[in-house]
């Protein structure tokens, strides 16, 4: 049984490697218009499958919470700011850029994709917090 379970795991792996939009994007259900950021196999409103799935460009978000992990590995920085934000409907959590130090209300936008660690790891989303009128 042990054979059938890695094969499902693999091909769940290969579907979400090449559905991975920039770190800037979101999906968007060109059926329905739900708009989402983490890889799904189907639309969460009318499960269409991937073919009717396209990206956007997220643009600027608005932070609505904050956390600092001051206590990190050791190739991790200390404190590890994480933010939580809403890009118009579509929420992720992402690591804070910088010295940056968001508080609920601020705005924020997408400064990259960065390795946490080592060569290994997936490239993830990084927020930068910016002012009115940037
Ligand atoms: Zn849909």
């Amino acid at each position: 049984m042990s054979g059938d379970d890695s094969r499902s795991e693999a091909e769940a792996d290969d579907r979400g490697r090449d559905g991975d939009p920039p770190a800037d994007r979101a999906f968007v259900c060109r059926e329905c218009g739900r708009r989402w950021y983490y890889t799904k196999p189907q639309c969460p409103d009318c499960d269409s499958d991937p073919s009717a799935h396209g990206t956007e460009e997220l643009g600027e978000g608005t932070v609505r919470a904050v956390t600092r992990v001051e206590v990190t590995p050791a190739d991790v920085r200390s404190p590890n700011r994480l933010a939580l934000a809403d890009f118009d409907g579509v929420g992720l959590i992402a690591q804070v850029a910088g010295d940056d130090d968001p508080t609920a209300g601020d705005h924020v936008a997408f400064a990259g994709s960065f390795t946490l660690r080592g060569d290994g790891d997936r490239p993830q989303p990084r927020l930068r917090v910016i002012e009115d009128g940037e």
